[in-house]
């Protein structure tokens, strides 16, 4: 499990100092983070320190050395990072967002071997986030990785940034052996909120942590009520279960559940061929009585009986919607091409 701290931004040198001192001290920390440009969704906010920061960050390193990773969103950050002997960037939400942007960074990032981390943009679409991947993997020879920060969406389900942990999957189903870090930070936009959804991730498999830590969140310009203290930080850490990856020992325990889970969507799939043989057959009869293919009342009541049926055995009736939202639509998809 690779650990990513520090704080949002970096706001002073003794800030810095302080920060470094306490997380470097922690033999789980891998890579300190700390914000040198920071975008701003409206103006008149801290913006950064700008430069003056990678030359405290350079300071310190030579006094004892670590690792240390910050956002670029421009090429001239890129190249004031390599001068600076940054060990590590990130690409922002906002830029991965924006083609136009991500191939200017690519452009900075070619010959170089910086290893990239690229959050996901804003927007739930994972061809966005896998298109800025590929466009950093086609320019530096360093190890490029993910971040899940969460997305926003209309219904952001308490959170400040939807995790939707199946965009994440869905990203790991497309690069099965690229590193996904997670941001709870960013997801959850509350300090209290943070522990739950980093286990969440470890649950899911994925391989690491970027955590915003500042030494007294309450001072911090930017995202104080997200920025965990160092010793909360600690404690967060010292609580999370890490999951093992797949081994051969899992597979053999697991081998009768996963023969049983096979045979059931084997089922699952027949009994769906037949629905969608019935569903044609409904759509013959719709044509020759000239009715419209779509029948609301129908699906209201076959909707709230499945709600009711799926609540009476144990499963979420909200399930049941999405699962009978997409029956429906392939459903209503096939009486079209007839
Ligand atoms: C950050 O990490 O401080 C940050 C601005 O993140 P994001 O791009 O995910 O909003
Ligand atoms: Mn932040």
């Amino acid at each position: 499990m690779t650990i990513i701290a520090g704080p949002c931004s970096i706001e002073s040198r003794q800030q810095l100092a302080e920060a470094v001192a306490t997380l470097t001290a922690d033999s789980r920390v891998a890579m300190v983070r700390g914000g040198v440009w920071k975008p701003r969704t409206r103006p008149g906010g801290f913006e950064g320190i700008g430069l003056p920061a990678l030359q405290w960050v350079a300071e310190l390193k030579a006094e004892r050395p670590f690792a240390f990773c910050c956002e670029v969103a421009l090429p001239e950050h890129v190249e004031m990072c390599l001068r600076h002997g940054v060990d590590a960037v990130w690409i922002g939400a906002r830029t991965t967002a924006n083609p136009f942007a991500m191939s200017e960074l690519a452009q900075a990032l070619r010959g170089t071997a910086l290893p990239v981390m690229v959050k996901n943009a804003p927007s739930p679409d994972v061809r966005l986030w896998a298109g800025a991947i590929e466009r950093c993997q086609a320019a530096t020879t360093g190890v490029v990785s993910a971040i899940l920060r969460g997305f926003d969406i209309y219904n952001n389900l308490g959170y400040r940034n939807a995790p939707l942990w199946d965009v994440a999957l869905e990203l790991r189903r497309l690069m099965p052996s690229l590193p996904l870090l997670c941001d709870p930070s960013h997801i959850t936009g509350r300090r209290d909120a943070i522990a739950a959804t980093a286990q969440t991730a470890l649950d899911l498999g994925l391989d690491g942590l970027m955590v915003e830590v500042h030494p007294h969140p309450a001072d911090a310009l930017t995202d104080a009520d997200q920025q965990l203290t160092p010793h909360q930080f600690i404690a967060v850490l010292d609580g999370l279960v890490e999951r093992r990856s797949d081994s051969q020992k899992a597979d053999s325990a697991l081998a009768d559940c996963r023969a049983q889970i096979d045979a059931i969507d084997q089922q699952l799939l027949q009994l769906l061929q037949r629905r969608m043989d019935i569903a044609r057959d409904i759509a013959t009869v719709k044509r020759q009585l000239d009715l419209p293919l779509y029948q609301p009342q129908r699906w209201q009541t076959l909707l709230d009986h499945h709600r009711a049926a799926a609540q009476a055995i144990g499963l979420d009736p909200d399930f049941a919607t999405r699962l009978f939202n997409l029956i429906h639509s392939e459903s209503l998809r096939t009486q079209q091409e007839l």
